[in-house]
């Protein structure tokens, strides 16, 4: 019996087809639709290799299912979505996509950051529904990015690729990390800030941190109520990070100027969503790494990863 792959999305040909002689690979096909529960679990039971994306909820059932399971290769960098726990106690690889998506995150970073600031989403809504009826000297005005101060929580990978955008714009450039980056001060005259200092002088809050226990909530209605009421935030790391109802409130109340967001707390986003009622919110369906050739570069980092573990070599991008 050869080794069988279970991919939980449909992927290109050309990305599954070198795996096909040697494997029996399986995969998820529906064009629209995330992989269904009951399926995950039959099809894991006899997989050594799980190609999972970041939708997919790898968690310790899983693991406890896949008893043959040897690598979950994850089609992102954040993996929030596997319960590395569990993956360590069965002794499970798993693997992600890191630096191949770094720019292309960034890049929509800072589309969200000028969207936002200069109310694309809204002005355009307005043109294409017959509500602009005249040019009007205060009409659609926004906030001024070139000069103004960015605060960045979570100066990694993509923080720093953010930093070096921000430079650009002739910004001044605050971030927050656990630890502090005398390399990033260096490159992009980046000043370290305490978390409240950053959220009190940033016109432009950036939040670029991992998913994690601790970063559940890191804002909230305290630290929203600490921005300047010009002040926008935008969110291309994870849902859950901001407050969903904390930021609902304070956009509502003009507590804040505006958001834009990539990701939220449930994906897709239920259409109920009050966020998605506001004109000061831009929404976007989680594509911060949604170039075509970033999306290719994710794949064939995972392909090259469950290459490894199959010949019994040791994977790059190694998580657990
Ligand atoms: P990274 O290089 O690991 O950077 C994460 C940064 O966050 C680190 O500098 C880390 O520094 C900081 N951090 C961790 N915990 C923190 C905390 N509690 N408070 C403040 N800072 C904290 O990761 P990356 O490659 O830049 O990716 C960042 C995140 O972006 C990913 O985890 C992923 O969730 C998200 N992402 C989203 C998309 C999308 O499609 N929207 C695409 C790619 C990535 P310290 O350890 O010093 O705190």
């Amino acid at each position: 019996m050869k080794p069988k792959i279970f991919i939980t999305r449909k992927l290109p040909e050309e990305m599954v087809a070198p795996f096909r002689e040697k494997y029996d690979v399986r995969m998820w096909d529906a064009e629209d639709a995330a992989v269904k529960r009951y399926v995950l679990l039959e099809e894991v039971k006899e997989a050594e290799v799980l190609w999972s994306v970041v939708s997919d909820a790898i968690d310790r059932e899983v693991f406890e299912t896949a008893k043959k399971l040897k690598i979950v290769a994850n089609m992102a960098v954040g993996y929030n979505n596997v319960d590395i726990e569990a993956a360590k106690e069965h002794g499970v690889i798993v693997t992600n996509t890191p630096d191949v998506l770094t720019e292309t995150t960034a890049d929509l970073a800072f589309a969200l950051l000028l969207a936002t600031a200069r109310r694309l989403y809204h002005a355009e809504e307005e043109l294409r529904s017959g509500g602009w009826t005249s040019w009007s000297p205060m009409g659609y005005t926004g906030m001024d990015v070139g000069g103004a101060t960015i605060g960045i929580i979570g100066m990694g990978r993509i923080g720093e690729a953010v930093a070096r955008r921000a430079t650009g714009f002739n910004m001044r450039i605050l971030y927050h990390n656990r630890n502090r980056k005398p390399a990033a001060e260096e490159a992009y005259g980046a000043e370290y800030a305490d978390m409240d200092t950053l959220l009190k002088e940033a016109d432009f809050v950036v939040v670029l941190a991992p998913h994690t226990p601790e970063t559940v909530g890191l804002i909230g209605e305290r630290e929203l109520a600490l921005m300047k009421k010009t002040a926008s935030i935008i969110n291309v790391a994870r849902g859950g990070i901001i407050d969903e109802q904390a930021l609902y409130k304070a956009l509502k109340n003009d507590v804040i100027w505006a958001a834009g967001l990539d990701v939220f707390e449930t994906e897709p986003v239920p259409l109920n969503n009050p966020l998605l009622t506001l004109p000061n919110v831009t929404a976007l369906p989680h594509i911060g790494s949604a170039s075509i050739r970033t999306r290719i570069g994710m794949m064939e980092l995972n392909a090259k990863a469950i290459h490894a573990v199959l010949e019994g070599r040791e994977p790059e991008n190694r998580v657990v």
